[in-house]
């Protein structure tokens, strides 16, 4: 206040009117002032107000932290003082460039570009910067406002290097896969043929406990050769890389019924389905995905007959498939564990299989850009969902 009374000094001819509006101009710019202050003092980003000349006239709090500077040794420096050496010259040239340009505007530095700064110490730094030129009476300032992203980018490295270990270990598992199921085959083969063949040319020869033994080896064999079988089309699965497309899935539904005609008419399933869409996917890769979730669920039925609905519903730019059942459910604590390798719920007694189904299917889903999950109880059937990409086109004409 006391500053105001000097300057509105009792000895100028101006009336009491002209007084006060000085007065007021006066408090209105020491407001407008504080609160520019507050501003710069309270925001996390370092502030540098250079002037026309490219000097340093202004720094806030942050912007002393961050460079390591006090603010009086900053205060009338050239702005390239915060530059690592070999930038400052051509930093220079730009600055020039930009206030001589005549259409400064608010904008980001070198958008999409790593910008470096430079400490006291000389150590560097990654920022990132956006300029605001202000545009005062006889000259114009830029306000720099600069975020240190070291630690974004620290992050970012550490994502990027995540990323790549975890698609080389993946590659090198499926790798391991192919080659274990490739490999084990051929021996497995022989194993199997020779045991089928004590079988055939021993059968009642050397006691009832010795068929019974190779009837064991016999079908232990088979079993191996199964699990190997689905090892391999689970590792060979996208491995020749075919093309996504519009597929009418109404059509591949279709395929996937004829195609478990014999189970559909052994257990006297019934498979009822919605009109379904035209997606971008594999048709075969879909076919198979069909298969193995209405071959399951016809599979895992109940006391009832087992009866399967498809149906599909749209989400944004997705389809989301449901596979629902009337059969026996899966309980909470394994809705997670059943897609992966194989895991499986039941002894081979109550339900053949090998595990490698619905990781099977999850392989194909993701390949597809989808995801799959199920929901489930125990005694309440299970719905298996699925989602795909839709296809723009409209239904493939028959
Ligand atoms: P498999 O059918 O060869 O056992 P999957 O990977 O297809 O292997 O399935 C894993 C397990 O998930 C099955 O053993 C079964 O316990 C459970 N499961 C899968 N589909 C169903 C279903 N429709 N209803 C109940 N349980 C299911």
């Amino acid at each position: 206040m006391d500053s105001i009374g000097a300057q509105g000094g009792h000895g100028r001819p101006a009336g009491p009117a002209l007084e006060d509006e000085a007065k007021h101009a006066d408090e209105a710019l020491r407001r407008s002032e504080e609160r520019f202050r507050l501003l710069a003092e309270n925001t996390a980003d370092g502030i540098v107000m250079v002037d026309g000349d490219g000097r340093i006239v202004m720094v806030n709090e942050a912007a002393e932290g961050m460079f390591r500077y006090r603010r009086d040794e900053l205060l009338g420096q050239p702005v390239e003082v915060l530059l690592p050496q070999a930038l400052r010259q051509g930093h220079a040239a730009h600055r020039m460039n930009y206030a001589a340009s005549g259409d400064a505007r608010a904008r980001p530095m070198s958008a999409g570009l790593t910008l470096t700064a430079r400490r006291k110490d000389e150590s560097e730094f990654p920022v990132e910067i956006s300029l605001t030129p202000l545009r005062a009476e006889e000259s114009t300032v830029v306000v720099a406002a600069i975020s240190d992203i070291s630690d974004r980018r620290r992050m970012e490295e550490q994502l990027k290097q995540t990323v790549e270990d975890l698609t080389r270990s993946n590659a090198e598992l499926e790798r391991f896969a192919y080659v274990a199921s490739h490999d084990l085959q051929e021996p497995l083969r022989m194993i199997s043929s020779y045991t089928q063949l004590l079988g055939r040319r021993y059968s009642g020869k050397l006691g009832d406990e010795a068929d019974e033994f190779i009837a064991y080896a016999v079908d232990g064999a088979r079993r191996m050769q199964r699990l190997i079988n689905d090892l391999l089309a689970y590792s060979r699965l996208g491995a020749d890389g075919r093309e996504l497309g519009p597929v009418d899935s109404d059509e591949l539904l279709e395929r996937a019924v004829t195609d478990l005609g014999v189970l559909i008419e052994e257990t006297g399933a019934g498979v009822t389905h919605d009109a379904l869409p035209v997606v971008r996917a594999d048709d075969t890769l879909l076919a198979k995905l069909f298969v193995n979730l209405i071959g399951n669920a016809i599979k895992f039925h109940g006391e009832e007959p087992p009866h399967v609905h498809v149906s599909a519903r749209r989400e944004g730019s997705r389809w989301v498939f449901c596979v629902r059942d009337n059969g026996i459910g899966i309980d909470r604590q394994y809705h997670e564990r059943i897609f992966t390798v194989f895991q499986r719920l039941h002894s081979k007694e109550a339900y053949p299989g090998s595990g490698m189904g619905l990781a099977i299917c999850k392989k194909i889903v993701e390949q597809q850009g989808g995801r799959i999950w199920v929901e489930s109880s125990i005694g309440n059937g299970s719905a298996f969902f699925f989602t795909l990409e839709a296809e723009n086109e409209q239904r493939i004409a028959a």
